[in-house]
């Protein structure tokens, strides 16, 4: 699950993590009030207003302007930003709708860096990042110049340990230019281990900072904040809850999620529905074996009610890009008479507009095929599941 700059932010004031000053702002007038207040108590007369999405390159898209002309023109520009838009790298061609601002005070930047902690699988360990090309895309970096990126495992047994964070600040020549050098290196090495602290406390997935900033007068501050947390771990928060913006979600993938449904939206034009989720990807494998693509991953589970199966056949026929329908089901615990009722309960107050191949085994599988055959509906039956996704890829080719 992402969370915006501003939420991240506050969780990093919690932990100690120096960040700007700032107020979340809902509308231009909050803008207004927030950058009021701030130049009163910071006594800088430069604001930065920030578009809040859950997606970086804000900045490169137009969504993070500095404003130094008061707080009239903050909320000027807050006008602009909001209901805006927002294209960057992340958000794909269409955008993302900027429904909530963040002003904060302006920092007088000498250097930006680049500090990320991320779960590394291969290694089983917290990967901390650390590179001195902050502010632009650390992908690129990755890509361009690899050398750049100073890299620590975290022991799982002792966490950070004093030598990695002095490493990383020597290696960031943290230091450089400040006034006071030493108590920079410090600074970098508490900002760290408070990092450290919060990833694995928060449970969180990806913790970045882009860019961790190195001011003027030598002090060290988060000036971005981007925070994942590990859904694995929700149940252990609550307060998650609370952090969720729902607007920045896929709308189907929540209603799923409301229903009890494992469901992920993709980019194909094939809807599958499918129970246990082995089989669900290796039913989207076929697929893309024989030619297509699929347009979701859906696991209905083992204990699906005739209500929830309806539910998810429902979304895939209300999905624009289906193209056709593929129903691949192995009856274990779950029943095919049970599919097939829910299958035919949508079908009945949606209409059915495309290609449906079904394949049905297992439990009550002879009841569910006449429960499919006496609804009347155009379905073409499969016999095994490579049959099916070879009828259905020939059936959208067809159409
Ligand atoms: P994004 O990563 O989405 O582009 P950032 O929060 O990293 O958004 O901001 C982009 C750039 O804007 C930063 O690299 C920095 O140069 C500038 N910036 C952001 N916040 C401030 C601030 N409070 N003071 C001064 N400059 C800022
Ligand atoms: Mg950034």
């Amino acid at each position: 699950m992402k969370i915006h700059e501003y939420q991240g932010k506050q969780i990093f004031q919690r932990y100690g993590i120096p960040t700007p000053k700032g107020y979340p702002a809902f509308s231009a007038a909050e803008v207004e009030q927030g950058a009021k207040k701030l130049i009163e108590e910071t006594k800088i007369p430069v604001v930065v207003v920030k578009a809040q999405i859950h997606a970086g390159g804000r900045g490169k898209g137009g969504g993070v302007k500095v404003v130094k002309g008061g707080p009239a023109e903050a909320k000027a520009v807050a006008e602009k930003l909001f209901g805006m838009q927002l294209v960057t790298h992340q958000t794909g061609p269409e955008g993302q709708k900027v429904q909530r601002l963040y002003v904060e005070q302006g920092l007088d930047i000498a250097r930006e860096l680049y500090l990320g902690l991320v779960v590394d699988r291969e290694q089983r360990r917290i990967a901390v990042m650390a590179s001195t090309e902050g502010g632009v895309e650390i992908e690129t970096v990755a890509e361009k110049a690899p050398e750049k990126i100073l890299t620590e495992h975290l022991d799982p047994v002792i966490g950070l340990s004093a030598y990695q964070a002095r490493k990383l600040a020597y290696g960031l020549d943290i230091g450089k230019g400040t006034p006071n050098p030493k108590e920079t290196i410090a600074e970098f090495g508490k900002l760290l281990a408070k990092l450290c602290e919060l990833f694995e406390k928060e449970d969180c997935s990806l913790c970045e900072i882009n860019p961790l900033v190195v001011t003027k007068d030598g002090k060290v501050v988060a000036l971005d904040a981007k925070i994942n947390f590990d859904d694995n771990a929700a149940a252990r928060h609550k307060e998650w809850l609370e952090l969720m913006d729902k607007a920045e979600e896929d709308p189907v993938e929540l209603e799923a999620k409301d229903a009890g449904l494992s469901y992920v939206s993709l980019d194909g034009d094939i809807g599958c529905l499918v129970n246990g989720a082995g089989l669900a990807m290796s039913t989207m494998d076929i697929i893309q074996h024989h030619g297509g693509s699929p347009a979701n991953f859906l696991d209905v589970g083992g204990g699906a009610t005739k209500e929830q199966v309806k539910k998810a056949f429902g979304m895939i026929l209300s999905s624009s890009k289906v193209k056709g329908i593929f129903v691949n089901i192995f009856g274990g615990i779950m029943k095919c008479d049970v599919i097939a009722e829910g299958v035919v309960a949508a079908t009945k107050e949606l209409g059915l507009k495309v290609p449906l191949v079904v394949r049905l085994e297992g439990t009550n599988v002879e009841l569910g095929k006449k429960i499919l055959a006496e609804s009347g509906l155009s379905i073409q039956p499969a016999d095994t599941m490579d049959d099916g996704a070879r009828k259905i890829v020939a059936a959208i080719k067809a159409a």
